[in-house]
């Protein structure tokens, strides 16, 4: 039986061009930071490497720093204290929306007292008038924020105000870091444009391998004390030798990005849309989380309330597709989302939380069949269970 993949925020399998990068640099030796021939080729692949992911997101390559994924990058980032355009900035407190990835809640190097809950509404959006006073509060009190947010939510795709948020940020003299992993490629993204200070990005979410991610700054002039020191690789910012075949294959997805992304994220809304129009047809007691919200295009979050989460996902697994429960923790145990819960979504809808996200290689064929396995578990529902249902 052919497997139908729908779990591209989870992970999104390799795309050609970067297992063909890879595939080419891993029967070449070389550390890039030796001065031989070798050396100096496997330097020139990762700072080739480095332009592409730059320019996928409007950045300076200086401004790169490779990394073991984003969860190092987004630990990498949140530091109190921080050298931004060559000023040194210290801040107090960590400010963080309820809908953070679980990378963000752990606070990077803020001590747990220091970080602060922003609440967000019922579709998952940051409560603007509740951070403004968050900011003003610490401001009156001399204390400088560094507020950290998720531009597109795994679980919803919710997408936030990045620039109203950026502007508060900035008015409180605050530092403002976006983890951007689930945006990059799926949705037009511009580091500039975003008004972050920083951005932390993973290459396996956009079709690179996974193991590698990258810190990136909008000022190159930006230094971030090391959470590894050794060998003072990547301009002191990491040490350790570079994993140049991750660091290749990541440079090829961004490009194949960069290339293909208008095309993708056409194709890849109007599967998504089918796959909505499909689930509300089959049953017409389905909710789609945080749909009339501004989503990345890829990402469906829905519930029928009845069947619990783990329930469905094991049963479209049977049945050869692969989705997951919105509330999957990464230990592979369904618990509770925290995503979920801060957006005050009921418990009946929340353990019954499926999310399906298409990604590059999602054919109409994949949710064709998707649609003809959610028909069949749903029919077996009890009729009792179907709340709004005809
Ligand atoms: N942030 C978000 C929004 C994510 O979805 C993930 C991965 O699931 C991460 C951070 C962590 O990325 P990585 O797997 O590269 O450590």
């Amino acid at each position: 039986m052919n497997r139908i993949y729908l779990d591209h925020n989870a992970t999104s399998p390799l795309r050609p061009a970067a297992r063909e990068a890879m595939t080419g640099v891993l029967t070449e030796t070389g550390n890039a930071s030796s001065v031989h021939r070798e050396g100096r080729a496997a330097r020139s692949r990762i700072e080739r490497a480095r332009q592409r992911i730059a320019a996928v997101v409007g950045a300076d390559a200086e401004a790169v720093i490779f990394t073991s994924g984003a969860t190092e990058a987004i630990t990498l980032a949140l530091s109190p204290e921080i050298e931004l355009s060559g000023r040194p900035v210290c801040c107090d407190v960590l400010l963080i929306s309820g809908i953070e990835h679980p990378a963000v809640r752990a606070g990077g190097r803020f001590s747990e007292d220091q970080i602060e809950i922003i609440p967000v509404d019922r579709a998952g959006l940051v409560d603007l008038t509740t951070l403004a006073a968050m900011l003003t509060r610490h401001r009156n009190s001399k204390r400088r924020a560094f507020v950290s947010i998720i531009a597109a939510n795994n679980e919803t795709g919710v997408i936030q105000p990045l620039c109203e948020i950026a502007t508060l940020v900035h008015a409180a003299e605050g530092i403002f870091h976006i983890d951007a992993v689930q945006i990059v490629g799926r949705y037009s993204f511009d580091l500039a444009a975003s008004g972050a200070d920083l951005i932390s990005i993973s290459s396996h979410k956009l079709g690179g391998p996974q193991g590698v991610g990258a810190l990136i700054a909008r000022d190159a002039n930006t230094r971030i004390p090391p959470l590894l020191r050794g060998g003072g690789q990547e301009r002191g910012a990491r040490a350790g030798t570079e994993n140049v075949a991750g660091i290749v294959g990541f440079g090829a997805a961004a490009e194949n990005v960069a290339l293909l992304m208008a095309e993708e994220t056409a194709h890849v809304a109007s599967l998504r849309d089918k796959l909505e129009t499909g689930i509300n047809s089959i049953a017409s007691d389905a909710v789609i989380l945080s749909d009339a919200a501004l989503r990345i295009p890829n990402t469906t979050c829905f519930a029928v309330p009845g069947i619990l989460a783990e329930t469905a996902v094991i049963a479209f697994d049977l049945e050869g597709v692969a989705v997951s429960a919105g509330s999957a923790c990464s230990s592979g145990k369904v618990g509770s989302s925290l995503t979920l819960a801060a957006m005050k979504i009921e418990p009946e809808i929340s353990r019954a939380a499926v999310r399906a996200s298409l990604g590059w290689n999602s054919t109409e064929a994949d949710v064709v069949r998707f649609l003809e396995v959610f028909s069949r578990i749903y029919a077996k529902l009890p009729s009792n269970h179907r709340t709004k249902a005809a």
